[in-house]
């Protein structure tokens, strides 16, 4: 009888390139079990939790060999079908393991089997005591007034609003309860924010790209928003996500990283009456589970979050925004590889809805979409409302006194700005103290034990660390290769600049805003809030100061080692150049204060340098397609990456090697496979890397090849004794 027994085939969240087919548990009508509910199976001596693809009638596995699945988790499914075209597309397109990718689409506490059920959300409000308190008491501890009034003021304010307005809330809201001053209860329904709502009436341009965009919410329509730094992109895209949800349907807002959401969620808070899921890294496993379960329900109508919020289900949404498109971090960079961004407008096309992809900087990708008429582009060219847009300065320091890496007249300018009541930003790529150690009397250097790369010095900490396999060790007293006391510290990393400033500059307080400064998590958030107050004169950075914050007393800013993108090893090491000096730069002059821009440089008549700072990124973006264009470098091609790591650095080449044979047996021509050769840094945390990039100027060829050659090498005995991945449009080549 058990063999008129239909079959389960399911995703099941293990590397295998397949799906797995199971019997029904005991007394479960199979036929009655709906694609997307989840299932507890036995996989090896383990549990998994798998999703059902479909009932089928019969398996091309023998039935004695079948194992009965354990339960049903589910009652209905919680990937619908679109959902399912989006993660079999992506595992297609990069292909990665369909189960991982399925694994990818749902939150942790979904993984281990937990019941998808939104138990209600949690909301805190002010006790008769806590209303009655002024701020006289909170002298010392002003967050916990802010959330205070925050919640006299709101009546109630529910966690997700919490969530999504602070960071780290939890210990303040925490410390006001210890005193009976704040209450919470869960209630069965959903936030809706009460603030008054102003609108900025738009501009000819703003307006302009409303109505296209408008216009297409029928279907599948690409745009690019490509609009300086304060031109007013987030105004348009308030404005279309107002109108979206007022015709009953969702929208998905994509944001790079955690640093950036909380201000961004702000201002659609204060503008919509609407409650809001938001979901990134910061979140625990049950608030990032509440938030996909009202995302998915539809009781959300927006959802605002960083990369894997494009794999969230949705009841019916109808826009999709990617704010920052050309920002790497879009791309995930282990596991399921995928792009955010990508997906993003692979999803828009499977849900016939509009995508827009808004940049003060597109990726060459995007702007090459444009130009083949796949994207439409809508310009902003104006900054909203009277601000001035600054103009970037090429600062020549041949010749010029330099001192920790700031030239003299840069140190000048800046006593200007600072006299003037200004505030300063310094942008500096690198962290630490100096980038490398090195002895002046035998030529030593302090290099990592396990990594082909110099051990950088924290100076406050006296250690060196590396900042690839994060070992670290205290800093030695004296030479261990000739006993010497001459120790010297090569190059500048934040911290030494910082040292520098408080010596130049003892009058004005420095701030300086780092992986080392803000590890401890709220730190990030308390200092912007510190510098917009105005506590500090000068800010020294690294890229965590040029994303989304806006410093409006900020009247200079001074770039210190940008150019070094002119020697990238990477090929998109001049794209991502432009971007982050056009980033920083986007910092200065957001109000009626214009800003002045500087950037030291040793290459002023630099042409690549002359074209950005003098036409603007929309000239030099045109001559670095031309350039990839004759290089055959994407977007003209499409690449793939191969990467292999192992203990024996012979094994990761021939693992290679097997790969390129695999690839180069597929006979198609239009594939080339080139290397394997040893990564730029050789070894890395012990291990030995290589990689083998592939390319082709036909995508659908390389799809193929990659499809064939997988199929070869995935039995490989070589490839279980290395680590190996396959990157599909890598953003970094080495
Ligand atoms: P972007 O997202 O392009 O950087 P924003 O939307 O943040 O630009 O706008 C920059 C600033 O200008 C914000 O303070 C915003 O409130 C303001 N702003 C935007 N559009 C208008 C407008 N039409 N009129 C007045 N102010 C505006
Ligand atoms: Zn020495
Ligand atoms: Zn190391």
């Amino acid at each position: 009888m058990t063999s008129f027994q239909p079959v389960l085939r399911l995703f099941v969240p293990c590397p295998l390139r397949k799906t797995f087919d199971y019997l029904p548990p005991a007394d479960v009508e199979a036929y009655a079990l709906a694609p997307g509910v989840r299932l507890k199976i036995p996989f090896g001596r383990r549990k998994l939790v798998g999703v059902l693809l479909e009932v089928v009638a019969d398996s091309e596995v023998d039935r004695a060999a079948l194992k009965p699945a354990i339960e049903v988790l589910d009652s209905e499914p919680l990937l619908d079908a679109q959902l399912f075209q989006l993660l079999d597309w992506a595992s297609r397109y990069y292909h990665h393991p369909v189960g991982e990718v399925y694994q990818a689409a749902l939150p942790v506490l979904l993984r281990q089997g937990e019941a998808a059920e939104f138990k209600g959300a949690v909301f805190w409000r002010a006790t008769a005591e806590g209303c009655e308190l002024s701020e006289e008491r909170f002298k010392r501890a002003p967050k916990q007034w802010q959330v205070l009034q925050w919640l006299r003021r709101a009546g109630q304010v529910s966690e997700f609003e919490l969530n999504a307005a602070l960071e780290n809330w939890r210990p303040v809201v925490k410390r006001l309860a210890e005193q009976g001053w704040v209450v919470s209860e869960r209630l069965p329904q959903m936030p809706v924010t009460r603030a008054p709502v102003e609108r900025p009436a738009l501009n000819h341009e703003q307006a302009q790209a409303v109505t296209e965009i408008s216009a297409g919410l029928a279907g599948f329509h690409p745009f690019l928003l490509n609009g300086i730094t304060g031109s007013g992109k987030t105004e348009v895209y308030l404005t279309l996500t107002e109108q979206v949800i007022a015709s009953g349907r969702q929208v998905l807002v994509l944001v790079p990283e955690i640093g950036l959401t909380p201000q961004l969620v702000e201002r659609f808070q204060a503008r919509l009456h609407v409650p809001i899921a938001v979901l990134h890294s910061g979140l625990n496993d049950q608030e990032r589970l509440d938030a996909w379960l009202i995302a998915r329900a539809g009781t959300a109508p927006l959802v605002i979050g960083t990369r894997s919020a494009v794999l969230t289900p949705f009841k019916d949404l109808g826009l999709v925004i990617v704010d920052e498109e050309h920002d790497a971090s879009f791309k995930q960079q282990e596991g399921f590889r995928y792009s955010g961004r990508d997906v993003a407008v692979m999803r828009a096309r499977l849900g016939k809805i509009p995508v827009v992809l808004g940049s003060a900087t597109p990726s060459l990708e995007t702007l090459y979409n444009v130009a083949q008429g796949r994207y439409r582009e809508l310009r902003l060219t104006q900054r909203a409302g009277n601000a001035v847009p600054p103009k970037i300065h090429a600062l020549d320091v041949r010749h010029q006194p330099i001192q920790e890496g700031v030239s003299r007249p840069l140190i000048q300018l800046m006593r200007q700005h600072l006299e003037a009541n200004g505030q300063v930003l310094l942008f500096l790529n690198r962290r630490g103290f100096a980038p490398a150690l090195l002895c002046h009397d035998c030529g030593w250097s302090a290099e990592c034990k396990r990594c082909d790369t110099h051990m950088v010095l924290h100076q406050a900490d006296r250690r060196l660390r590396c900042h690839h396999c994060l070992r670290e060790i205290p800093l030695m007293p004296a030479c261990p290769a000739c006993g010497s006391a001459e120790l010297r510290a090569v190059g500048h990393g934040t911290e030494r600049i910082e040292e520098l400033l408080k010596e130049q500059f003892p009058e004005y307080p420095v701030c300086r805003l780092d992986r080392d400064t803000t590890r401890r998590k709220g730190s990030l958030d308390r200092m912007l809030d510190e510098v917009r107050q105005g506590k500090y004169r000068i800010l020294i950075g690294t890229q965590m100061i040029a994303k989304g914050h806006h410093f409006p007393d900020v009247t200079l800013v001074g770039i210190l080692n940008a150019e070094q993108g002119l020697y990238s090893a990477d090929f998109r090491g001049l794209e991502r150049m432009a971007q982050q000096i056009l980033q920083v730069a986007g910092r200065a002059g957001r109000m009626e204060r214009p800003g002045t821009v500087v950037m030291q440089t040793h290459h002023p008549d630099h042409p690549l340098l002359q074209e950005l700072l003098g036409a603007g990124y929309m000239q030099f973006a045109q001559t670095l397609l031309a350039e990839r264009r004759q290089a055959e470098l994407p977007p003209y091609t499409a690449i793939a990456l191969f990467r292999a790591e192992a203990s024996r650095k012979e094994l990761t080449l021939s693992f290679l090697e097997q790969v390129r044979d695999a690839l180069r047996a597929t006979g198609i021509a239009e594939v080339l496979a080139l290397g394997p050769v040893m990564a730029p840094m050789e070894r890395r945390a012990g291990r030995y890397r290589a990689q083998l990039l592939v390319q082709s100027d036909k995508r659908s060829a390389l799809h193929e090849a990659l499809d064939l050659a997988l199929r070869e090498v995935e039995g490989s005995a070589l490839g279980r004794k290395v680590r190996w991945s396959l990157d599909v449009d890598p953003v970094e080549t080495f």
